[in-house]
C-alpha cells in the first residue's frame, strides 16, 4: 500500500448531517477521526426541515438539543400547507410528525428546522479534525486499513494520502464512496433533476396566520420551504444566497423577515 501522510482511527467522508453527526458520537467514545468535506464550507441551503424525536435523543446525548431547540422555528411552522398558489388558500394540510406534542416514551420532542442552522451546531460540537475543500478521489482497501488519496481544492489541488482503519461514507445519496466500493442502490434511482433557488422575501401579506414548514404548490409547481424568522422562530439567517451569487451578508440595519420561504423551483441542475 502507498505511504499515507496522515493516520486516523475513522475517516469520514463528508460533512453533512450524518458526517457531521457521526464526528461528534466519535470524540465522544474517544475515537479519532479526520472529516473530509469537498465543498469549502458547510452548505448554506436550508435543505431539511425536520429533525425528528429520535435525532433529538441522540442529539441530546451529545448536549445538543437544547441548542438546536433554540435556533429552531417555533411550532406553529410544524405543518406542510398544500396550495394551488401561494396566496391561495390550503386545499390539504398535514402536521409535521413529532414536533408539537410530547412522546410519551420519549424525553424530546422534533423540531422544525432547516440544515443551515443544525449543521453549524454540529460542526461546533467536536473538536476533531475537519479539512473543507478536500475531496476523496481513492480508495485502496488492505488487509487491515484503508488508504484513501483526496485532493485539497483550497491548495491548488494538491494530493495527499490518509490511512484509516475505517472508512466511513457519509458523502450522500451519489456516494463516490459507495460507487467505489461497487456497492449498488435498488428502487427507480434518480426521480428527476431540480435546481434551488434561495431568497429572501418579506411574504407575511400572503402567508401571515399561515406559517408552514413546506408548502407545496400544484401551480407553477415551486415548493416553498421558509428559511428566514418567523414568529416563536429562532434568529434570521446571517447570510442569504441565491442561485448564482455568492454569500453576502444581510446588512444589520434590515428590517425583519416576517416570513421568509425559500422556493424550490422544478427546472434542471
Ligand atoms: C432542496 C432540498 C430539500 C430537501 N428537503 C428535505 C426535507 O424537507 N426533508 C428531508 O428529510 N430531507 C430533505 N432533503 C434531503 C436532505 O438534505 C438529505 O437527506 C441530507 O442532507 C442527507 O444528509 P447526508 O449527511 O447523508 O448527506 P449530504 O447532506 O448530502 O452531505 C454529503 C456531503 O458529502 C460531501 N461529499 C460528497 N462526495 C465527497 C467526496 N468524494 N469527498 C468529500 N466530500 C464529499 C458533499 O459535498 C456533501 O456536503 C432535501 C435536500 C435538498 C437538496
Amino acid at each position: 500500500m502507498s505511504v499515507a501522510d496522515t493516520e486516523v482511527d475513522v475517516l469520514i467522508v463528508g460533512g453533512g448531517p450524518v458526517g457531521l453527526t457521526a464526528r461528534a458520537l466519535l470524540e465522544r467514545w474517544g475515537v479519532a477521526t479526520l472529516l473530509v468535506e469537498k465543498r469549502r464550507a458547510l452548505s448554506p441551503f436550508p435543505r431539511s426541515r425536520l429533525v425528528n424525536a429520535r435525532s433529538m435523543e441522540i442529539y441530546r446525548q451529545l448536549g445538543l438539543a437544547d441548542g438546536i431547540a433554540s435556533r429552531a422555528f417555533g411550532p406553529e411552522f410544524g405543518h406542510i400547507r398544500f396550495r394551488d398558489t401561494l396566496c391561495g388558500g390550503d386545499f390539504a394540510e398535514a402536521p409535521v410528525a413529532g414536533v408539537n406534542a410530547a412522546i410519551p416514551e420519549s424525553p424530546v420532542i422534533g423540531v422544525v428546522t432547516s440544515q443551515d442552522r443544525l449543521e453549524p451546531l454540529l460542526l461546533a460540537a467536536a473538536e476533531a479534525l475537519v479539512r473543507f475543500g478536500a475531496e476523496l478521489v481513492g480508495l485502496a482497501e488492505g488487509p487491515r486499513d484503508v488508504v484513501a488519496t483526496l485532493v485539497d481544492h483550497g491548495r491548488d489541488g494538491a494530493r495527499t494520502r490518509v490511512r484509516a482503519r475505517y472508512v466511513l461514507a457519509a458523502d450522500g445519496a451519489n456516494s463516490s464512496v459507495r460507487r467505489r466500493l461497487g456497492i449498488g442502490t435498488t428502487g427507480p434511482g434518480a426521480l428527476g433533476d431540480f435546481t434551488t433557488v434561495v431568497f429572501d422575501a418579506d411574504l407575511g401579506r400572503w402567508c401571515a396566520g399561515r406559517p408552514a414548514s413546506t408548502s407545496p404548490r400544484t401551480a407553477p409547481s415551486p415548493r416553498c420551504t421558509p428559511k428566514g424568522a418567523g414568529p416563536g422562530s429562532g434568529p434570521p439567517p446571517r447570510t442569504r444566497r441565491t442561485s448564482t451569487g455568492p454569500l453576502s451578508s444581510r446588512a444589520p440595519s434590515a428590517p425583519a423577515t416576517a416570513y421568509a420561504p425559500t422556493c424550490c423551483g422544478s427546472s434542471t441542475g
